[in-house]
């Protein structure tokens, strides 16, 4: 029987937990970096007098992009004008980050997951503040196996279609769901075919549904492609016979695909890319 200790179900992570862990990060590394200047500065001013001046401008330069990022994102989820052409430098600083927030997070009893979950509260909304619509068809969901029950016999990982909706888990209402609206539906056996996925079909957009660590490596991996997650629940542990909220799933969908675009998406496009339209070609 598995442990009840592991049921997890994705709550609302706080946006303001991975903000301020990061900000912390990045105090810490200043504390560092200010140090690691005042033990050089006299040797540093021994080779030459303009030594510590320029290195401490460096340094102080480094802090101070890493702020301006932050700010960036922050006056982006609060809806303010932001510069979008940070957005790469913004997950290369958070990448850089995020470690040192995880081990600043514990000293205060914060989780990893919890933070993973923070930082995709702050991913989707900066896709939900860029409002990025795609026509349907060249939409991609993806979803992890373990959504699939494990004793459901079908070959959903070769073409979703196999699945026969009999209601035995998420991926019959998923499948139906790609029927009703046209977007395109792979189920991956793991993170790194899910990443193949998105680079052999060529979407305009990816809706994820995994677990924290999935979804916040990639989200990263796949930009700049714009990507949503939506967080798997989990009531019998990790990886095993997982679910989702489908009406969640629904309604980002609804915010993302170009009313009007649906077109039912065929067995052989289901597994086919690259997801190329005639206008395109
Ligand atoms: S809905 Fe039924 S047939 Fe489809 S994958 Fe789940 S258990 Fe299998």
């Amino acid at each position: 029987m598995r442990d009840k200790k592991k049921i997890v179900v994705p709550g609302r992570p706080k946006k303001r937990l991975f903000l301020g862990l990061l900000l912390s990060a990045t105090a810490l590394w200043a504390v560092v970096l200010y140090a690691l200047w005042y033990i050089m500065q006299p040797g540093l001013g021994k080779l030459q007098p303009w030594l510590p001046v320029a290195v401490g401008s460096v340094f102080a330069a480094l802090v101070g992009l890493v702020l301006l990022g932050i700010l960036n994102i922050v006056l982006a989820i609060n809806n303010l004008p932001f510069v979008r052409v940070f957005q790469k430098q913004s997950y290369a600083l958070i990448n850089a980050l995020f470690p040192w927030s995880v081990r600043l997070g514990k000293l205060f009893g914060i989780t990893r997951r919890q933070l993973e979950g923070s930082f995709i509260a702050v991913s989707n909304l900066l896709f939900s503040r860029q409002q990025i619509r795609v026509p349907a068809d060249r939409l991609l969901v993806v979803t992890p196996h373990c959504l699939q029950l494990a004793t459901c016999p079908r070959k959903i990982t070769r073409d979703p279609h196999n699945c026969r909706q009999c209601g035995g888990c998420d991926i019959g209402a998923l499948v139906a769901l790609a029927d009703e609206m046209g977007f395109h539906f792979f189920v991956a056996t793991g993170g790194t075919l899910a990443r193949q996925i998105v680079y052999t079909t060529k979407p305009q957009a990816v809706l994820a549904i995994a677990c924290e660590r999935d979804l916040m490596s990639g989200i990263q991996d796949v930009y700049p492609l714009p990507a949503v997650g939506v967080l798997n629940i989990r009531p019998n542990g990790p990886c095993f016979n997982t679910h989702v909220d489908v009406e969640a799933v629904r309604r980002e969908l609804e915010k993302i695909i170009i009313p009007g675009t649906a077109h039912r998406v065929t067995k052989k496009e289901a597994i086919l890319g690259p997801m190329e339209r005639k206008e395109d070609q």
